[in-house]
């Protein structure tokens, strides 16, 4: 520093922190220019952190602050002043010191990219002190399995906030735990801490349907979990068992599957034993529908069909995942083939169960 600069520095009053982050060496016992006792009110800081963060498990951290622009400005005005330039700055001290020493205290690592827990430190222009925290979202890998029917797979959002999350749906966003999604929602919040569950579906079922087998994949996000060193989060609630794992993100393409369907059907008229035989003959066919006005097609790649009574029957297939059980029995969407037509006659989906579902 040249000795103009610092004849100047001296008219300031300046704490230790802000006289050195401009070069000089003074401390002045007043209160200081810049940051008017925010440096000195580090330890009171880190003490309403460590308060923060209680009850959350992280291992890394970053810490934002947001700092009264009167700072800034009484800064900025002292290096024009002094034409010093490119200083580190009183917010970029502050958080750099509190993560140092909170990393000091409890162990943790200090992380730009991503960190578990982001703590945001608010100063007003009184110097009052907000501290609050976020982790980072939980994503979770997992497959259910529904053993008992009238459950439906989803759950209507929250009236109150629409799904954001509100103190009446205890921060789900759903309408309460009727459903898979709705128990699943809760089992997570319990295991996690976390909030608002949010899922997406390989695939979907009826209210009446079983899902059996290895069960239906899905994925699901968390947010804001307390709890993240999870290696395997079971639930079981309500004709629902789940199991979950974190992963490290959800693939940006859901991946391929197929399903294994057992479905009751229903005949307007009497059938056959050889008509049997033309459901079993759906092997190998591919089914085509119109799907969100583009046509679709999904393969069967297997059918074994069996006649319960004069109009009922049973088919087992195993199809591409998405293919819309209820229309292919009926032979809406113009879905060709479908049972109906297979059949001669009208047809309807009694039930339809998930005996298995297969990732490719
Ligand atoms: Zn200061
Ligand atoms: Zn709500």
């Amino acid at each position: 520093m040249v000795d103009a600069q610092a004849i100047l520095l001296k008219q300031y009053k300046l704490c230790k922190r802000c006289s050195e982050r401009h070069g000089g060496d003074g401390e002045s016992p007043d209160r200081c220019y810049i940051c008017r006792g925010l440096m000195d009110s580090l330890y009171s800081i880190l003490g309403r952190i460590v308060e923060a963060v209680e009850g959350y498990e992280f291992k890394t951290f970053l810490i934002g602050a947001t700092l009264p622009t009167q700072i800034y400005e009484r800064e900025d005005a002292i290096r024009a002043r002094l034409k010093i330039r490119g200083r580190e700055s009183a917010k970029s001290q502050l958080t750099s010191e509190l993560g140092m020493r909170l990393a000091r205290m409890n162990g943790k690592k200090v992380e730009y990219m991503k960190p578990d827990i982001t703590i945001y430190v608010t100063i007003d222009k009184e110097n009052k002190v907000e501290v609050a925290v976020k982790s980072r979202p939980l994503v979770l890998s997992g497959r259910y399995v529904k053993k008992s029917r009238g459950l439906p797979q989803k759950q209507d959002r929250c009236p109150s906030c629409k799904g954001k999350g509100c103190d009446s749906c205890s921060y789900s966003g759903l309408s309460g735990y009727g459903s898979v999604e709705g128990l699943i929602a809760k089992g997570l919040a319990e295991k996690t801490g976390g909030q608002m569950p949010k899922f997406s579906w390989m695939g979907g079922e009826d209210q009446n349907s079983l899902v059996l087998g290895g069960g239906r994949p899905f994925y699901a996000r968390v947010f804001n979990p307390k709890r993240r060193k999870l290696k395997r989060i079971r639930i079981k609630d309500g004709g629902v068992q789940a199991t979950l794992s974190v992963i490290d993100n959800e693939p940006e393409l859901q991946p391929h599957f197929r399903v294994k369907t057992k479905i009751h059907g229903r005949c307007e008229k009497g059938l056959a034993g050889q008509e049997m035989k033309n459901l079993n003959s759906l092997a190998g066919t591919e089914v085509t529908f119109e799907s969100r006005s583009k046509m679709a097609i999904k393969k069967i790649h297997s059918a074994r069909a069996r006649k319960i009574d004069d109009n009922q029957f049973l088919l087992t297939v195993v199809t591409d995942g998405g293919l819309m059980i209820k229309q292919f029995v009926g032979g809406e969407e113009y879905m060709k083939p479908n049972i109906s037509e297979i059949l001669g006659a009208k047809c309807e989906c009694i039930t339809f169960d998930i005996l298995d579902i297969e990732l490719q």
